[in-house]
């Protein structure tokens, strides 16, 4: 296939994508709540436009409908603090992390979160945060098992993450995808029913060529991407989300597709 071709095929399949993506999981949680009229104090507009750069380059519109799906996350979510404290300010934060993602779908409530769990720093894969623990090198994480519809993410990170600069690397958007992965079951960078269509070769196609590239050292996307399929998608989209301007010029190819996953080009004409 010449690489027009190739283009054309890899953007149906895209669409494809997001498509079959959306119409599961609307089939499979009929009970995804409606959007509530829930209002934000001007202090913690305020705290977002200083912090979150995705919602300070929204229309104020935009910045309305952001400000109430935060709200309606905060309302719906429990966000409790292990051995830390956790303030207005970072929960706010956490739901940042699931609202930006998916900000140009419809209203979507996460029905399979309940709780988002926030450590003191990194921590293993027992949850230990103290210097004795050795390897304390995860900052957050999607629950199985016992853990099921948890997600635990180290609260100075995830405050890092957003501090109103750019960066590549962003724990809460991370895990967030992780969640929206997961939707359909499980987690392994696209939807399990797509997997076996055959459109999937492109994005498989895209991904091999970012992964020779990563391993040449000839990238500036993390080698975690490496990991798996799963990780990939969620490493080059906190990057996407975190600093959009940097992979347009670094990673043109990659920008388009998550672009149009996503659905970027609807927010910022
Ligand atoms: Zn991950």
């Amino acid at each position: 296939m010449d690489s027009l071709g190739l283009t054309v095929f890899s953007f149906a399949f895209w669409g494809l994508f997001v498509y079959l993506f959306f119409k599961y999981i609307y089939k499979r949680n009929p009970s995804n709540r409606k959007l509530r009229n829930l209002a934000m104090t001007n202090s913690q507009k305020a705290m977002m436009t200083r912090r979150i750069r995705f919602y300070n380059k929204l229309s104020d519109d935009q910045k309305n409908e952001f400000e109430k799906r935060v709200m309606n996350f905060l309302a719906d979510k429990t966000i409790t603090g292990v051995d830390t404290e956790v303030s207005e300010d970072v929960k706010i934060l956490v739901a940042a992390s699931a609202v930006i993602p998916l900000f140009t779908f419809p209203y979507y409530s996460y029905p399979n979160v309940s709780e988002v769990l926030l450590y003191s720093g990194s921590f293993n894969d027992r949850f230990e945060t103290d210097m004795k623990s050795g390897n304390r090198n995860i900052l957050g994480m999607v629950g199985e098992g016992f853990m099921n519809g948890k997600v635990v993410l180290s609260r100075p990170d995830l405050e890092r993450a957003f501090d109103g600069m750019p960066h590549t690397q962003n724990v809460g958007i991370h895990e967030f995808i992780h969640i929206i992965d997961k939707a359909d079951g499980a987690i392994d960078g696209i939807p399990e029913a797509l997997i076996e269509h055959s459109y999937a070769v492109a994005w498989i196609g895209e991904i091999e060529k970012e992964v020779k590239k990563i391993e040449r050292g000839k990238s500036d996307i993390r080698p975690y991407a490496l990991t798996n399929r799963a990780e990939f998608l969620a490493v080059v989209s906190e990057y996407f989300f975190d600093n959009p301007e940097k992979m347009q010029s670094k990673h043109p190819e990659l920008y388009e597709h998550l672009s149009n996953v996503f659905r970027q080009k609807q927010v910022f004409k």
